[in-house]
């Protein structure tokens, strides 16, 4: 990689750096004159081709002096994001820069949080406290990429390399075990050989790591393109997070999620659980910190992984409780476990685009028309699914004179079985 590499930099990220580029506190002297650079994933995507998620600045100059800086100027918003830790968030066009301070953190707690952030002046030390060495490297268009730790070297031969000692920095903050994987999956890229053997030696850290934590770099692991692999050669740290997950699990789930292609995570994540005996799953889901419809989705997944699909009745019941898109993960994961047929897919297809109806809302009748008919109101919820049910198994056609003959009886009759 040639040290005159040019970045594209965004306009918004460019207009925060020119700022900090301006700034003198004696204007006659180079003393605390302002740099910036971007620095960490941005410089990685950027020189991998990839669009970068986020765009963050390190600099020279103490938060503080950003926060006033930016909180003056018009056409910039500045929040104390991390002040701590020497880190202000810019806005510029409604777009945020993380801008933090030349930092090194010293000593950690919890095998995770530094006890204590020494501001420097120096970008050198501030790239050493990164992760990998592909995190670990800058740029600004007057400097070119500073690579003080191979990162350019390895980011061309697709290597995982922790910065440093792969024991020591594991122990410091042991999210980067997890984070390691995450890489390695979403770049497709090898873990070196010491740094994936630190990160087996010390996998029992991940218990420090919060359960947000580990979720966010899982989902990302499990949806990268190498996920299989990873799974498969890291197995014994997936277990550890999900004690659950025993015998051959993990590998075998490596497989479904190599046959799932580029499934969404809930499915994903379900694949990775399919294997835990139904009575555990619960307690699996409560390593993670899921938001409520990743959540319903896989566990809708499991759930029915292995119920009855055998006529269209039986699919119809399964997309009235749980909707089409996680009907057909349900037989997405029961084929990559080579127990559902394919052709249960067509068929799932044929149901949702003939718009059969599966689901009361569908039904030509409504709860209102029900009431005027002489429903008493707490009975209409079981009427509707009486009707529901003949219309599934084609007893009777959705159609507004045959449900309303039905609801008729159904009424008068009290015949809600
Ligand atoms: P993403 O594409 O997910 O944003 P990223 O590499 O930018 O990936 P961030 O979490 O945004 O990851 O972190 C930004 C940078 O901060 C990293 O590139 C790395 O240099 C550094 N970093 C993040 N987490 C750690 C950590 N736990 N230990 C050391 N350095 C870290
Ligand atoms: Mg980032």
């Amino acid at each position: 990689m040639s040290e005159s590499f040019k970045i594209t930099i965004p306009d918004y990220v460019c207009a925060v750096m020119a700022e900090i580029n301006k700034f003198s506190l004696f204007p006659d002297e180079d003393y605390l004159r302002g740099k910036s650079y971007v620095v960490g994933g941005c410089v990685r995507d950027a020189l991998l081709g990839r669009t970068p998620n986020d765009w963050d600045v390190t600099t020279n100059l103490p938060a503080e002096e950003i926060l006033n800086i930016f909180s003056a100027l018009p056409g910039f918003d500045a929040y104390p994001t991390g002040i701590e830790h020497g880190t202000v968030t810019v806005v510029r066009d409604n777009l945020p820069v993380e801008v933090t301070t030349f930092r090194f953190d010293v000593g950690y707690v919890n095998h995770r949080h530094p006890t204590a952030v020494l501001f420097l002046d120096s970008i050198d030390r501030d790239l050493e406290r990164r992760d990998f060495t592909i995190n670990a490297m800058a740029y600004s268009p007057e400097s070119g990429i500073i690579d003080l730790n191979g990162g350019a070297h390895d980011l061309e031969n697709g290597i995982i390399r922790c910065v440093g000692k792969p024991e020591e920095r594991f122990d410091e903050d042991a999210l980067r075990i997890i984070r390691a994987l995450r890489f390695a999956s979403v770049l497709d890229f090898e873990i070196e050989k010491d740094t994936a053997k630190a990160a087996l030696d010390l996998r029992g850290l991940l218990t420090f790591i919060s359960r947000e934590r580990i979720t966010s770099e899982l989902e990302k692991l499990l949806c990268g393109k190498a996920a299989a692999r990873v799974l498969r050669d890291f197995h014994l740290i997936i277990e550890d997070i999900f004690p659950a997950l025993a015998g051959d699990s993990v590998i075998r789930a490596a497989e479904y999620v190599s046959k799932l292609g580029d499934a969404a995570y809930p499915l994903k994540l379900a694949a990775l659980l399919s294997d835990i005996e139904p009575h555990r799953i619960q307690g699996a889901f409560m390593n993670l910190r899921l938001d409520n419809k990743t959540r319903r989705h896989a566990e809708n997944i499991l759930l029915h992984l292995h119920t009855e699909l055998g006529d269209n009745a039986a699919l119809k019941r399964l997309c009235r409780d749980i909707g089409s898109d996680a009907a057909r993960d349900v037989i997405r994961l029961g084929i990559a476990r080579s127990e559902r047929d394919d052709s249960l897919l067509r068929t799932l297809s044929d149901i949702c685009t003939s718009g059969e109806c599966f689901t009361t809302a569908e039904l030509r009748i409504s709860g209102k028309e029900l009431l005027s008919m002489g429903a008493i109101p707490h009975e209409i919820g079981k009427i509707l699914d009486t009707l529901l049910e003949r219309v599934i198994k084609n007893e009777l056609p959705n159609d507004q004179t045959a449900l309303q003959g039905a609801a008729d009886t159904l009424i008068n009759r009290k015949e809600t079985t």
